[in-house]
């Protein structure tokens, strides 16, 4: 695996595959990689010549108060694991390699639509910061295919439609959720789960999956589900965020006659904000 930090070096090191008319593959992530992040890897290795990764912490889509400080960085361990994962290419810029001119005056990539609820109405300018940095990577790597986790579903449906919207000559793939054994959706933020926090933060999956089975057996008033849902969260112990009935696509509401239905969760821990979703299709 060759490893890059500067936008020029893997540019020049790419050129010569496109050019050769290979296809390029890209997983872009934050590190601290666990075996979601190289479930991804691999699914670009079979159908892609060429497999770039990059770890980025991305300031721009921090809150002020949130924790890219203390993100977790974990960066030779994480090699270890792309190289053993078949990754050709690891690109690892330095905050001022991917923002020269700072972060206050950086050109912004705006997608109004999808990106002020959910996860974004409790993190205002967060999917800001994703789609301005996926942007930035699309155009470093040139990617013929990117492949986003189910896992973060909001982001996902917010980076295919920026992808629409702006023409972007990328394929956007979509990779299930890698779980650990109890259900709990892997995440490297699931390091800030204390061990006495460890057994219950399942409540999440589980409030989704009860909600799931209620509307297959032809409950409609999704509202009260919500309610009942989040009273699952709250007894266990935990703030809830959302839990939302929404439409699989818009993320808006959704409505009683829909058939295709996610059903979208956040909840805090004492230290760590954890998020979830279940997708359903009813006849
Ligand atoms: P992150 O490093 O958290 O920004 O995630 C990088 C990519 O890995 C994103 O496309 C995530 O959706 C994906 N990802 C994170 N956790 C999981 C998981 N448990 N299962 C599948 N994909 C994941």
């Amino acid at each position: 695996m060759r490893i890059f930090h500067t936008v020029s070096g893997l540019r020049d090191a790419l050129t010569v595959h496109r050019r050769g008319g290979l296809r390029i593959g890209f997983v872009p992530t934050m590190g601290n990689l666990h075996d979601g992040h190289i479930a991804l890897v691999k699914q670009a290795r079979e159908t892609c010549d060429i497999v770039v990764c990059s770890i980025f912490v991305n300031a721009l889509q921090f809150g002020l108060n949130e924790d890219w400080d203390k993100y977790p960085r974990t960066y030779e361990t994480d090699c270890g694991k792309l190289r053993d994962a078949g990754c050709d290419y690891l690109f690892h810029p330095e905050d001022r390699e991917m923002y020269p001119n700072g972060l206050d005056t950086q050109s912004r990539v705006i997608c109004p639509t999808m990106t002020d609820v959910l996860c974004g109405a409790s993190r205002p300018g967060h999917f800001e910061g994703v789609t301005t940095v996926v942007t930035k990577l699309f155009n470093i790597v040139q990617p013929d295919e990117a492949i986003f986790g189910i896992k973060d579903y909001q982001q996902l449906a917010v980076i295919r439609r920026m992808v629409e919207d702006l023409c972007m000559p990328v394929e956007i793939t979509a990779a299930e959720i890698h779980r650990e054994p109890d259900g709990l959706a892997m995440s490297s933020r699931n390091s800030y789960i204390t061990a006495e926090e460890r057994p219950k933060v399942v409540v999440l999956k589980q409030s989704l999956e009860w909600v799931a089975e209620q509307i297959k057996a032809g409950q409609r008033n999704f509202s009260e589900l919500e309610t009942a849902g989040k009273r699952r969260i709250t007894e266990a112990g935990f703030k809830t965020d959302y839990l939302t009935v929404s439409n699989s696509k818009t993320l808006n509401p959704a409505a009683e006659d829909d058939k295709e239905i996610t059903i979208l969760g956040a909840m805090y821990t004492g230290g760590a904000r954890l998020i979830d979703n279940l997708s359903i299709k009813l006849k």
